[in-house]
């Protein structure tokens, strides 16, 4: 994932007309800091990579897993940079991660390495110089007793130090289905663009998890898409609508939850193959569940004029040039699931100014945000003949150089 980051800033940065020592910049981190957490025995090593503060502080997600290393957390903090200033946001980027698995763990052992990492980091992170917040098997729970250490180390009591805090401890409204949210409404910006009415439009969603779920909810709700196969590590689903051609699934009831699945499966007409979602001839096909799903060696199954990249960097370099060569819209990660980081950003603000929003204020602040960041990269793809992806990078890069 570094490698490939690395490679389609090089590329872009270099059709631009910026020189080595210019590439090289954008490339290196600012900082980066590589340390252990020692709890009940254990030595957990940790990172926190500061890639790029030149919009303002450094913001990107700390995950807790086991396969965590140096490169992921490099790469991540690169594209956190790219995203923030793709959606013109005064925010840089950065990421964190620890070689722990908090599943499985007593609470207790995951608050002391959540404390651990603030007090190894306290001097560097902060309000207005990085600002932390959950990711991979991190939650608002763990925020809390990160901006309590940070708090008890500093002094600062603002909670601007870290963002996806619990509601109760200056959290964001809106955060939750903020990503979901953010995807629906980069695919009603580009649909808009094409002229064509997203009611009626066939979807397949590929991890309906917290953000494919808040996406197929919202996308059915607000759009009039059905949604018509879903499907999560265990199973993928076709919806019952799909082969009834009929009625819609309707998830207006249902609250997310980890049994999501189990629910929809009462209204599925049966099990479909692990990678059926993109194989369905659907008219948009959501990717919500990991990194490089899509390959060069399968690539050749992908039966669909639209593609939302939810996940980070679900279509690997080889697959997405053949779906550009085929024309396929894939509208980019860096825009498409930025709708996280920037209600973060406006957890942020609120946090600042001591402020707490109402779920539409932060909603309509959102949509502000990212459909002005898609029409820009779908006007800039049109002037450039370039793919959606180039497009978002050749803005980012231009903020981030200037
Ligand atoms: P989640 O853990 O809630 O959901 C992930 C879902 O993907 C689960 O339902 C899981 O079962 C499913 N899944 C895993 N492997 C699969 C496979 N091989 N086939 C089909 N489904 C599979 O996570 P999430 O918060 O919804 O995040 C989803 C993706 O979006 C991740 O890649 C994450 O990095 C990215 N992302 C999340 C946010 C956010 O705000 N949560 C923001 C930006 C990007």
């Amino acid at each position: 994932m570094y490698k490939s980051a690395q490679k389609m800033v090089t590329r872009v940065a270099s059709r631009l007309g910026l020189g080595t020592s210019d590439i090289q910049n954008l490339l290196t981190n600012d900082a980066e800091h590589r340390f252990e957490i020692s709890v009940g025995g254990e030595v957990y090593p940790a990172y926190r990579i500061q890639h790029s503060n030149k919009r303002g502080p450094y913001k990107g997600g700390i995950r807790f897993a086991s396969h965590v290393d140096e490169d992921e957390v490099k790469a991540l903090a690169l594209l956190m940079s790219i995203k923030c200033a793709a959606v013109d946001i005064p925010l840089g980027g950065g990421k964190g991660g620890v070689v722990f698995d908090p599943r499985g763990q007593d609470p207790a052992t995951t608050e002391a390495v959540a404390r651990g990492y603030v007090r190894a980091l306290a001097h560097h992170i902060g309000p207005d110089k990085d600002v932390p917040a959950p990711d991979m098997n991190t939650d608002g729970t763990i925020m809390d007793w990160m901006v309590d250490e940070f708090e008890k180390q500093t002094g600062d009591s603002s909670k601007a130090s870290f963002t996806g805090k619990t509601m109760k401890n200056g959290g964001s409204e809106g955060r939750t289905a903020a990503t979901g949210r953010g995807g629906v409404i980069a695919l009603r910006e580009y649909l808009k663009s094409i002229g064509k009415d997203p009611k009626g439009l066939t979807v397949a969603v590929q991890g309906i998890g917290n953000v494919g779920f808040y996406f197929a909810k919202l996308a059915q709700e607000e759009l009039g898409v059905r949604i018509v196969a879903v499907s999560n590590s265990k199973k993928t689903l076709a919806i019952k609508d799909f082969v009834d051609n009929n009625e819609q699934l309707n998830f207006a009831d249902k609250e997310f939850s980890r049994e999501t699945i189990e629910q929809l499966a009462t209204s599925a007409t049966g099990e479909l193959d692990r990678d059926a979602v993109w194989a369905l001839g659907v008219d948009v096909v959501v990717l919500a569940a990991l990194e490089d799903v899509i390959r060069h060696n399968n690539v050749e199954l992908v039966k669909t004029n639209i593609i939302v990249e939810l996940a980070n960097g679900p279509i690997d370099d080889k697959a997405f040039e053949n779906l550009v060569e085929q024309n396929v819209a894939v509208l980019p990660d860096v825009v498409a699931n930025a709708g996280g980081v920037i209600v973060s950003y406006l957890e942020w603000k609120q946090n600042k100014a001591d402020e707490h929003w109402n779920e539409v204020v932060v909603n309509q602040q959102l949509d502000a945000i990212l459909s002005a960041a898609i029409s820009a990269t779908i006007a800039r793809a049109t002037s450039d003949n370039t793919s959606f992806k180039e497009a978002a990078f050749a803005i980012a890069i231009e903020r981030l150089h200037a």
